[in-house]
C-alpha cells in the first residue's frame, strides 16, 4: 500500500519532528517538514502532498494566509488541510475554517488526537461516499457532483472539498433534517464526537457562497440542517 504523504508546516522544529515521528510510526504515512509558509507553497507546487498540517503561527507568511493562497490555486483547492492553532484563539480557528481548512487541532495537542484527525481526513479524501447524488438542478443552483461543478444563476462557484461534500450530502438527503453529528460522521468521517462548531462554520460559508441558492439550506434549531428542494 502506498504511503500517504503529509506536509508539516511548522517553524518550531521540536514540534514538527514530534508530529513527523508520530505519524510515521503510526504506519501508513511519510512526512516532510518545512519551516515557513513560503517553503510550504513551493513544496506543494513541487509535489502536492495528500495532506497538509499547517501551523498558524509562522514567521513572515502566516498560516491563515498560506491557507487562503492554497485555496485559490487549482492544484491545491481540494488538498486536505489540518490547522494547528493556539487553544486561546477561537477567532483564529473560525477564520481558519473560513479560509478553507478542513479541520483544526488546538495546541497543546495530544498526538493521539492529531493522528486520529489525520486518519479521518485521509479516509474521507480516499473513500467516496456510497450512493452519492450525481447531480441536482434547482431554480438557482445547478450541481454536477460527478464533474465537481457547482453553479448558481449560471455562475460557477468555487467550493472547497469539504463544502462540496457537505452540499452533496445535504442534497442527497434533501427535505430531511440532518443532524450536526450525522454531518460530522458522514462528511468529516469522525467516528467520535468532536466540536460541532466546525459544521456551523462550514454551513455558514457554503450558504454565503451559494448566494441566491443559500436559502435552500435551512437551520433546524437544535436539530441540524435541511436542504429544501
Ligand atoms: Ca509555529
Amino acid at each position: 500500500m502506498q504511503k500517504h504523504r503529509v506536509l508539516i508546516v511548522e517553524d518550531e522544529q521540536d514540534i514538527a519532528g514530534l508530529i513527523k515521528h508520530t505519524l510515521e510510526r503510526s504506519g501508513n504515512a511519510e512526512a516532510e517538514i518545512v519551516g515557513s509558509g513560503d517553503a510550504a507553497l513551493k513544496a506543494v507546487t513541487a509535489r502536492p502532498p495528500d495532506l497538509i498540517i499547517l501551523d498558524l503561527n509562522l514567521p513572515v507568511l502566516g498560516g491563515l494566509e498560506v491557507c487562503r493562497l492554497l485555496r485559490q490555486r487549482s492544484d491545491a483547492r481540494h488538498l486536505p488541510i489540518i490547522m494547528l492553532t493556539a487553544k486561546s484563539s477561537e477567532s483564529d480557528r473560525v477564520t481558519g475554517l473560513e479560509m478553507g481548512a478542513d479541520d483544526y487541532v488546538t495546541k497543546p495537542f495530544s498526538l493521539r488526537e492529531l493522528t486520529a484527525r489525520v486518519k479521518a481526513v485521509l479516509r474521507r479524501a480516499a473513500a467516496p461516499e456510497e450512493r452519492q447524488a450525481a447531480a441536482y438542478t434547482g431554480t438557482h443552483l445547478v450541481a454536477d457532483f460527478d464533474a465537481v461543478a457547482v453553479a448558481v444563476d449560471g455562475e460557477p462557484i468555487k467550493l472547497t472539498r469539504r463544502e462540496f461534500e457537505l452540499l452533496r450530502y445535504l442534497v442527497q438527503n434533501k427535505n430531511r433534517v440532518v443532524s450536526r453529528d450525522r454531518l460530522l460522521e458522514r462528511v468529516w468521517g469522525y467516528d467520535r464526537l468532536v466540536e460541532t462548531r466546525s459544521v456551523d462554520v462550514h454551513v455558514g460559508r457554503l450558504r454565503q457562497k451559494l448566494g441566491t441558492a443559500g436559502t435552500q439550506i435551512e437551520t433546524s434549531i437544535g436539530l441540524g440542517y435541511r436542504f429544501i428542494d
